[in-house]
């Protein structure tokens, strides 16, 4: 067993092998600029961008021209969130999203909202779920976009896509949503999920990081963007750059394997998370499990650990367990939380909540060890330096 064993799995996924075989051709034979287009060298490249794109549309129930490749889930949102913004301001000047989405998407709103645009944050239930009815009070005549994620990347709570599409839909209002967590993890479809524009990222499902796509509707609404980046008109307009073919290629492989082996493969990993859930919980008192207790994703196991302070429980765990922590020293991010703050969660259960991520490649052995180690600790920490119980703060 090699240790610290790799637990964050939301944070970021090892590279799968056949991801690497796949596209290892590109550095050593295909290295063409996709855009040459008067030698075989460029033809090569080009077919490679070119399966790709239709494997992953395939895959979500998009057409080929409907997938432009991005560096990453952050440009995709960027590109999904500004670009309607920009096009669409005739229209109207507001957004709607929540509080408990990705940093990339917050400060995409907040900086919109110094542009003149007007942003409505959803209120989310203490399980991380946002309510329909309120979605539907919120929506004016000025609302362009509702941008929501699938599944959220700290407590792995998934929105209701489809009904949240439906009203989109009736309200004739475009629906971006952030997939980074659930794209690969999950089935999904475009038409039957009523998306517009759907932001997806290779290095969360067993690809190489520094790529991504972004998926544009082109019928029923033709949706149309302003761009980010100018220059060669690549990717129908949108996204001009060289293309990173190699990336690509894995990000197509990485989408092919998740959603080939997703099921039994969601089945096996559910089933670790749980014995890990069960497994520490039935060991130690005061550990509450944050997130939604069904509609989470299969992988996730957030934990707020009462009586123990969150920044040496995290010293003490990082040696044998990779997990992540919301706790301010070490999670090399400004403050604690806001996810778990936006639950409505008591302040001290904020300051130490710990993540585990399962992934594919953690073995039956390695949940039994950190089910041993974490609770090792926790009794550890709780006998060192006893807290006074936590008072509501
Ligand atoms: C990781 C993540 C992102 C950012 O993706 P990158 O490809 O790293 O830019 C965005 N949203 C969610 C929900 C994520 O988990």
């Amino acid at each position: 067993m090699k240790l610290p064993i790799y637990m964050d799995n939301h944070a970021t996924t090892p590279v799968e092998p056949r991801v690497l075989e796949a596209m290892e051709p590109c550095f050593r034979h295909f290295f063409g600029n996709s855009a040459s287009t008067s030698h075989p060298y460029g033809w090569d490249a080009e077919q490679l961008v070119a399966e790709s794109r239709n494997s992953i549309a395939n895959i979500i129930g998009a057409a080929s021209k409907e997938i432009v490749f991005t560096s990453g889930a952050t440009e995709s949102n960027n590109l999904a969130i500004k670009g309607v913004a920009a096009m669409y301001r005739e229209r109207g000047n507001h957004l709607i999203t929540q509080p408990t989405e990705h940093k990339c998407v917050l400060d995409t709103m907040k900086y919109l909202e110094t542009q003149g645009f007007e942003v409505t944050y959803l209120k989310v239930d203490s399980t991380g779920l946002i309510d329909l009815e309120e979605l539907k009070k919120s929506i004016t005549d000025q609302t362009i976009l509702i941008s929501t994620m699938f599944a959220n990347n700290e407590i792995g709570t998934i929105q209701p896509i489809a009904e949240i599409g439906r009203i989109a839909k009736e309200r004739e209002i475009l629906l971006h949503v952030d997939g980074a967590q659930g794209i690969g993890k999950l089935d999904f479809d475009v038409d039957r999920f009523g998306v517009d524009l759907l932001s997806f990222s290779g290095h969360k499902m067993y690809g190489p990081k520094g790529v991504g796509a972004l998926y544009v509707r082109q019928y029923k609404p033709r949706v149309r963007l302003v761009p980010l980046m100018h220059g060669g008109g690549h990717e129908f307009g949108l996204r001009s750059g060289t293309l990173n073919v190699a990336g690509i290629v894995g990000l197509a492989k990485a989408l092919e394997i998740s959603r080939a082996e997703g099921d039994s493969e969601y089945e096996r990993i559910q089933a670790l998370r749980d014995r890990l859930e069960q497994g520490i919980l039935s060991q130690l008192p005061g550990v509450t499990v944050n997130g939604h207790p069904e509609k989470r994703l299969a992988n996730n196991l957030n934990l707020s650990v009462d009586d123990v302070e969150g920044e040496s429980l995290i010293a003490e765990l990082c040696h044998e367990i990779a997990v992540s922590s919301s706790s301010a020293c070490m999670s090399g991010t400004s403050g604690t939380s806001y996810v778990l703050k936006a639950l409505g969660l008591r302040s001290d259960r904020v300051q130490t909540s710990v993540r585990f991520g399962v992934g594919r490649f953690n073995k039956a052995e390695e949940i039994e060890f950190a089910i041993e180690y974490f609770t090792k600790i926790v009794k550890q920490l709780r006998q060192r330096s006893p807290l006074p119980h936590p008072k509501n703060t």
